[in-house]
């Protein structure tokens, strides 16, 4: 059975619980990562030091990384400049500009490149349709657009079936 586009490869809880050896151990080296409501929830600007130490051990552990988000420059590169790490703004997932974009940047094959976000409609179906490795995580807060509540609703729908009929695992 061909893999649906929606589906990501692996699906947890949240950033903090991604098994970073497991990562490794299928030749990740770069992850490209979502903003909002994947490292901070929406409208928020404070980065805690428990994201920040997440960032520097990923670095420290030889992965090179990269902020992806559709949201606009202001609090893109706030954020980024505070983690010290890459950005691209206005990135209209799923489209595969900025995952092209992101490829640069990391100076990686796309083999080696995984992407973690929140959004099976923007970060996992644009990362399937790129053609890398896609990692969903929970999202942060559950205040968003009401378009944004409509996908969500559909999202959680089409992760149970992915869950039942075999095709993923939640990993919490
Ligand atoms: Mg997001």
């Amino acid at each position: 059975m061909k893999k649906s586009k929606l589906c990501p490869h692996l699906y947890y809880s949240s950033i903090y619980t991604i098994d970073l050896d497991k990562i490794k151990s299928l030749k990740i080296k770069g992850l490209i990562i979502d903003l909002d409501n994947t490292i901070l929830p929406h409208h928020h600007f404070i980065v805690s030091e428990e994201l920040k130490s997440w960032f520097k051990n990923l670095i420290e552990r030889g992965f090179k990384v990269c902020v992806i988000s559709n949201n606009s420059a202001y609090k893109v590169k706030k954020i980024a400049d505070k983690l010290q790490v890459p950005f691209i703004f206005n990135a209209v997932k799923p489209l595969p500009w900025s995952f092209r974009k992101a490829t640069k940047i990391l100076s990686l094959d796309k083999k080696y490149i995984a992407i973690v976000g929140d959004q099976m409609f923007t970060d996992i179906l644009g990362g399937n349709w790129f053609g890398i490795f896609t990692i969903l995580v929970k999202p942060m807060n559950p205040y968003e657009h009401w378009w944004t509540r409509k996908l969500r609703i559909l999202q959680k729908k089409l992760l149970n079936k992915f869950i039942s009929n075999g095709e993923l695992k939640y990993l919490y």
